[in-house]
């Protein structure tokens, strides 16, 4: 026989069967059985055992009531879901069994404990459904009550882009494999409508989605939080629409390759860079803005206005970021206000974050801000009534807890003051019976004491014990004394708890009001915070800015122009004045621009330093140029050379070709390619082949006619300028300076020089006999490799013997090759193919 407790447990585990499920077990939460073992060794703590019935022990494990969001997170964080169980009522207000049910479930995507969080990261739960054509993605970051929806493209980009913790499908196979993906049972279009018009109102249907996956996206993050966090849903306000025409796409290995978010195993990132924000607001409106760049070019004017005002007025500026470092971060407080989850700190930090809020409002009211600031300042002005209605209720300086009172402003509720007197003069009374019955009784060193079991007593030491009175009811013996209780002591104590008891509970009550009078505004709560950010953020890169001399990037169609660029993260980490400034110009006479120059010299620096910049232009902030002028691109592709990606079980030379023919595919003539030794991961040969036939295709193709660097060691395709009209030649600058090579990491025009490595070769002391032979080898070699062109093949007597004797069968097959009539695919698949043309023309020759 099993004990109550264990049956209602059981009862509760069989509802939430894939989850741990921490059991509330007065000041521990419990887990029991295969559970118990499970934490005990996830979270390293004791395993034991519990009777729970006739002949019945069960492995238990548990942790601290207060100990538990630490344990939870860490739970949380390697892919566990676990089911919080809590007493529903006071012990000591039920006879028998306490009722208990589970308050909510924590995932990966609803986590809201500090522990499982980044301050300067939101933490979405995504949801993604197809319905016919139309594919949809609805995030929500429950902590800021944050939601949005993107649709048909937008939305496959804004899964890898917006990295939730945890994403929902009706379809494993649609499952990008992204954080924790669970799968969900097939919404119908009317459950969809009754779950958006339950949580948004009548007509959400037809205001807030557009189709039917939307709907079903949307929904289905309803409906899991309901069933993990009901309470959560009360933070969701507002839904955004991630527009589809005004971002710039990007993807995320672009993001990962450019170092724009932090990673792990990398120095620095353009974030890290970049913020100065002193609030976690302002470092995720930081993060927002880098991950998803604009085309927008009103909205690009509106930022870049800001961030200039910001630069141009040091003084507000120091000022507002005074002001911003005190900011507790409100976006996630109100997240909690939303959830009905706050607490008095929470509040008292919301109280201080909305006063800092109207001491910015005053820094920036004065100047003639730009219209984005303009608009920061009129979100700001909500933060005034909420103020008003904190100020009234809420102490000014509450403590964490309602135990002990004083949560509650005095003079807010009368009940309440008096309730206060009342504990007051009791504490006072039972404080003053100690003088009064040392008078009484004689006894000198008479004591009023307090602890948790006896509650008040009067100690008496054991030498005086004669003299106490009959009146005196002993209570407990300790070593050396003996402590009593009387009537008189017993009657003001119990009013004291009483009116103890009573003035919690009201407290309670007064901030559970303030607590939903605050959440009634929410939305306009929220705009207060997100008023905050901004204005963090405009001050951050106004600092930066400054202090960096960035400059304002200007838009203008079709070309590039940066004068004196520099790589933002590498010139943070050589330090001011080492990082030597380069140009580029993209246009019509040069789409393509062909980099060569020595491992080492600057190449893969300069390629991502141009994107950077543009990137940085798209997302409103300024960049690291004396000039820039950029077109608004469409989408920013990398591939970034040989950096494996065996963990997915590709060799690399695969992924390389699959990300390139990604790139082919998708790339517009609004587009910036940035390429960097394509072709290295296979041999000489085909790797040259493949480099070649990209560029030509980016170059003949007009619907791909991206704007495009391309890095390579690949000597030969300096060439390629001579034949095709829109390629330039530029080189990384290298000179010697007596014994030693000296990389200047200049970005100059031409293709650099062959015999470089020679030129090493011999400052690195090889015998001169060896440096004239190679010398010699070399120009054989450049004799024996004909620029063959994909379009004009060349007379046959132009394909001379190769160094392996007679034309290699790579170079005579690419050059028969016609790509024009080819899918960019099938142009690689085919290149693809000459690999094993080319292995046999390496390895025959040299057995
Ligand atoms: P490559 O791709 O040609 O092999 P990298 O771009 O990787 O060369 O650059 C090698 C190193 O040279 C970088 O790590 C950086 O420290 C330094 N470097 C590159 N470009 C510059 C520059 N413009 N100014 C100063 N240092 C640079
Ligand atoms: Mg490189």
């Amino acid at each position: 026989m099993s004990t109550p407790i264990r049956l209602q447990y059981l009862e509760l585990k069989q509802r939430y069967p894939d989850t741990i499920l921490f059991f509330r077990l007065g000041d521990f939460y419990e887990t029991f059985d295969d559970d118990a073992k499970l934490v005990a060794a996830e979270l390293q703590i004791t395993l034991t055992s519990k009777p729970m019935g006739k002949d019945l022990r069960v492995p238990l494990a548990g942790v601290p009531y207060h100990s538990i969001d630490g344990h939870v997170a860490k739970l949380v964080a390697r892919g566990h879901r676990v089911a919080i169980c809590e007493q529903m009522a006071d012990p000591a207000d039920v006879k028998g069994i306490v009722p208990r049910d589970v308050v909510r479930v924590v995932t990966a995507g609803t986590v809201t404990a500090d522990a499982s969080l980044d301050a300067a990261a939101p933490n979405y739960l995504a949801a993604l459904a197809v319905r016919g054509n139309d594919t949809a993605l609805a995030l929500a970051d429950i902590t800021t009550g944050e939601v949005r929806l993107a649709s048909g493209p937008e939305a496959s980009l804004e899964l890898v882009r917006s990295a939730p913790s945890e994403l929902l499908v009706e379809d494993l196979a649609d499952a990008a494999g992204e954080g924790s993906t669970v799968l969900r049972p097939q919404m119908s279009e009317i459950a969809a409508g009754a779950e958006l018009a339950r949580q948004f109102g009548e007509h959400a249907r037809d205001t807030i989605v557009a189709n039917r996956a939307e709907a079903a996206a949307l929904a289905h993050l309803l409906a899991y939080l309901r069933e993990t966090y009901a309470a959560a849903l009360g933070s969701l306000q507002r839904v955004r629409r991630i527009s589809e025409a005004g971002l710039l796409a990007i993807d995320q290995r672009t993001l990962r390759n450019l170092d724009v978010l932090k990673q792990p195993g990398r120095k620095s990132s353009l974030f890290e860079v970049l913020n100065r924000a002193k609030s976690p607001m302002g470092s995720r409106l930081l993060r927002q803005w880098l991950t998803h760049p604009l085309r927008d070019l009103d909205a690009l004017e509106r930022r870049l206005d800001a961030v200039e005002w910001a630069m141009t007025h040091p003084i507000e500026r120091e000022r507002c970021q005074l002001v911003l470092g005190n900011m507790p971060d409100i976006g996630r407080i109100l997240g909690k206000v939303g959830a009905r989850g706050a607490g008095p700190r929470d509040l008292s930090g919301l109280r201080a974050g909305l006063r800092a809020g109207l001491d910015l409002g005053m820094h920036l009211s004065g100047g003639d801000v730009p219209g984005l600031l303009h608009e920061a300042l009129r979100g700001l002005a909500a933060a005034a009534d909420a103020l008003v209605t904190l100020d009234a209720a809420l102490d000014e300086d509450p403590p964490a807890g309602f135990d002990e009172g004083g949560v509650i402003r005095p003079g807010f509720s009368p009940e309440i003051d008096s309730l206060r007197a009342m504990t007051r003069d009791a504490r006072g009374f039972l404080l003053g019976l100690e003088r009064l019955e040392r008078e009484r009784t004689g006894i000198k060193t008479l004591k009023v004491g307090h602890n948790k079991v006896f509650g008040y007593y009067l100690e008496v030491s054991s030498a005086n014990t004669g003299n106490v009175p009959d009146h005196y009811q002993r209570r407990q013996t300790l070593v050396g004394a003996e402590r009593y209780v009387t009537e008189e002591l017993k009657e003001h104590e119990s009013r004291l708890v009483g009116a103890r008891d009573r003035l919690v509970d009201l407290e309670k009550q007064a901030f559970a009001q303030l607590v939903e009078s605050l959440a009634a505004g929410l939305a306009s709560l929220q705009a207060v915070a997100e008023a905050v950010a901004l204005i963090d953020l405009a001050m951050a890169l106004g600092e930066v800015s400054s202090e960096r001399a960035y400059v304002r990037p200007r838009f203008a169609e079709g070309q590039v122009r940066i004068t004196g660029g520099r790589h933002p993260v590498v010139e943070a980490a050589v330090g001011p004045g080492r990082f030597v400034p380069n140009d580029c110009v993209l246009d019509e006479e040069s789409q393509v621009v062909v980099l060569t120059g020595p491992n080492m010299s600057g190449k893969s620096t300069f390629l991502r330093q141009v994107a950077l910049i543009a990137l940085m232009a798209q997302a409103g902030c300024f960049v690291p140029a004396t000039e820039a002028e950029l077109p608004l691109f469409d989408r920013i592709f990398s591939r970034i050379g040989a950096q494996d990606d065996l963990a997915a079980g590709q060799s690399t030379f695969m992924v390389e070709m699959v990300e390139t023919a990604q790139i082919l595919h998708h790339a517009t003539p609004d587009s910036l390619v940035i390429l960097d030794e394509v072709g290295r991961g296979t041999s000489t040969f085909d790797g040259m082949a493949i480099a070649r036939a990209v560029v030509e295709f980016l170059h003949n193709r007009k619907e791909v006619s991206a704007r495009t660097l391309f890095a390579t060691h690949y000597h030969e395709l300096t060439s390629l300028a001579g034949v095709l009209p829109r390629v330039q030649n530029m080189h990384v600058g290298v000179h010697e300076e007596g014994a030693e090579v000296v990389f200047e990491h200049r970005i100059l025009p031409g293709p650099s020089d062959r015999s470089y490595g020679i030129h090493v070769a011999r400052l690195a002391g090889l015998p001169g006999a060896v440096v004239t032979r190679a010398e010699h080898l070399l120009v054989e070699l450049e004799a024996s490799r004909p620029v063959v062109g994909f379009q004009s093949q060349p007379p046959a007597s132009q394909v001379q013997p190769s160094l392996f004797g007679g034309p290699s069968p790579v170079e005579s097959e690419v050059a028969r090759l016609d790509i024009d009539g080819m899918t960019p695919i099938e142009a690689i698949q085919k290149l693809y193919e000459l690999r094993a043309a080319a292995r046999a023309a390496l390895e025959g020759p040299r057995k």
